[in-house]
């Protein structure tokens, strides 16, 4: 069997891994030239992390997540405590730690894991086709390439998931800005083991630990969808969207690199079934583009491969019943962590201020029974038990 990969993100690597581990021969094309992924970091949910486990990466995994004891609210404007608990119940229940990985550190392990050199870099797809025998990729520079399976993991704008829906879709702006980026930790933004989140006014800010003693910050801001932004300036918008919050929150905000920290219009797209046309598939963001409001894009990604591997393992001659494996396993589940992001985002954005007041009321109140209740809720339901 022969699979041909479009994108070399979390999602098309976790998928090339494992279709390696089952004997395929496996080709990986990526239009960028180099691995430069953009965004600082996520947070890979034991969902993900025992899916890179499964991929033979525990070790690998371990060494670059940050350790994350407690999580913490604090209120954004006052610097009072709201709620602070221990994550150890959520370890306990789902049986895996999570990790926050900086990005370039994760895609390079994935990379490696397969073989930097043999990933295509520099190569655009530009059509995709099926055919009763192979299907067919064609790529900007003339050339082209066939597999048994064409694997689409070209990202939120795939042009995979164009050819498997017969039509372009639009995405929907999800109402808030998020900046993202590393910095060193410092106990005056926040505790080195703590996931803490600033909240007020349905803005949020947020550190948590990555390997190498730095925080994965990052800012939500709502606003409208295509305001200006000039590269280099987060702290001037930081300084004015934060004014008057919470002592850690300046200090975050002078310590930063506004050279290095990103700026994303964050926005989504309705969960939909069809996932697969004859022998083309799509995984990752071209199957489920979410809001990572519950930090389950790129975990659902990682579940996408993990669960291609199982459908090939079970029909390992047969690539259309594989495939139609492949989209029942994964369809519903993936659109449901869409669908609850989205709930997510809109309480805590402030969509309805109502709902969000009512939520800062209940952090004060909470031991984090309920919110690691949720988490766990968004974790099981994976490939990998
Ligand atoms: P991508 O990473 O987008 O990779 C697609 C690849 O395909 C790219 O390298 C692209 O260059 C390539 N490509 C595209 N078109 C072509 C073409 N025509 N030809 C060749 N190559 C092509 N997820 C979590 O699990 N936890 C988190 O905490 C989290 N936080 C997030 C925070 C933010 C601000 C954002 C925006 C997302 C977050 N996510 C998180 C989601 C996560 O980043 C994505 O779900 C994940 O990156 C998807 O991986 P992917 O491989 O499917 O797509």
């Amino acid at each position: 069997m022969k699979a041909v990969i479009i994108g070399a993100g979390m999602g098309g690597m976790s998928a090339a891994i494992a279709l390696k581990q089952l004997g395929f021969d496996v080709e990986v094309y990526e239009q960028v030239t180099e691995n430069k992924p953009v965004g600082a970091a996520i947070s890979v949910w034991s969902n993900g992390v025992k899916c890179l486990n499964h991929l033979g990466l525990e070790e690998e995994t371990a060494a670059l997540g940050g350790i994350v004891e407690t999580m913490s609210y604090i209120d954004g404007h006052t610097g009072e405590t709201m709620c602070r608990f221990s994550m150890q119940p959520l370890i306990d229940e789902v049986g895996q730690r999570p990790y926050p990985i900086a990005r370039a550190e994760l895609q390079l392990m994935l990379m490696n894991a397969y073989g930097f050199d043999d990933i295509n870099f520099g190569m655009k797809m530009v059509s995709v086709a099926d055919g009763p025998d192979a299907a067919t990729v064609h790529f900007a520079d003339g050339t082209s390439a066939s597999g048994d399976i064409v694997i689409g993991a070209d990202g939120a704008k795939s042009l995979t998931r164009e050819y498997v829906l017969g039509g372009p879709v639009t995405r929907r702006y999800a109402g808030y800005v998020n900046f993202n980026g590393l910095v060193a930790t410092d106990p005056a933004i926040g505790p080195s083991t703590e996931w803490t989140t600033y909240v007020g006014d349905g803005k949020r800010v947020s550190v948590m630990p990555v390997a190498g003693d730095r925080f994965y910050f990052f800012f939500d801001v709502p606003m409208p969808e295509g305001q200006p932004f000039e590269r280099g300036t987060a702290r001037e918008v930081l300084t004015k969207e934060f004014d008057g919050w919470a002592p850690g929150v300046q200090t975050l905000i002078e310590k930063l690199d506004p050279a290095t920290t990103n700026r994303v219009e964050i926005l989504d797209l309705d969960p939909f079934d069809t996932w697969v046309k004859g022998r083309v598939a799509v995984l990752g963001d071209a199957a489920h583009n979410t809001t990572p409001d519950i930090g389950q894009g790129g975990c659902s990604a990682m579940e996408d491969a993990v669960a291609l591997q199982f459908a090939f393992r079970d029909h390992p001659d047969d690539v259309y019943a594989a495939l139609d494996d492949y989209q029942a396993a994964r369809a519903e589940r993936a659109g449901d962590l869409v669908l609850r992001a989205r709930k997510r985002c809109d309480v805590t954005h402030a969509k309805d201020p109502e709902k969000t007041a009512q939520w800062y009321s209940e952090l004060r109140e909470e031991d984090g029974t309920n919110i690691i209740r949720g988490i766990v809720g968004n974790i099981v339901g994976g490939p990998v038990t």
